[in-house]
């Protein structure tokens, strides 16, 4: 009986294990997918400013009143602003790629 009683423990340790090795493998790969990045088609953008507004943590303006791209790369915190300055670009020079 205390046999089976340790086997028993023995294969819910490993079943536990292998979850929580599922769980860190979809947690990872879940905050690859999360970094997301913001594009500018320099060709489009006419350096209004329009988008700074709205994503002041990732675009603004330069002395010479040109586009500058502070931050690429963001998180999901910043995914709100990143859409909103894509959405009011007027030359719709910005994008979002989500395929980092
Ligand atoms: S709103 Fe569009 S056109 Fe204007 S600076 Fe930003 S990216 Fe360039």
């Amino acid at each position: 009986m205390q046999f089976h009683w340790r086997n028993t423990q023995m294969a819910l340790s490993c079943e536990n294990s292998a979850r929580t090795e599922d769980s860190l493998n979809a947690i990872q790969l879940s905050a690859r997918n999360d970094i997301m990045k913001l594009v500018v088609e320099w060709s489009l953008c006419d350096g209004n400013g329009v988008c700074t507004v709205e994503a002041p943590e990732l675009l603004r303006l330069n002395e010479q009143d040109e586009l500058v791209v502070l931050s690429e790369k963001f998180g999901p915190e910043l995914e709100a602003k990143a859409q909103a300055a894509v959405r009011v670009c007027p030359k719709r020079a910005l994008r979002i790629d989500r395929s980092q």
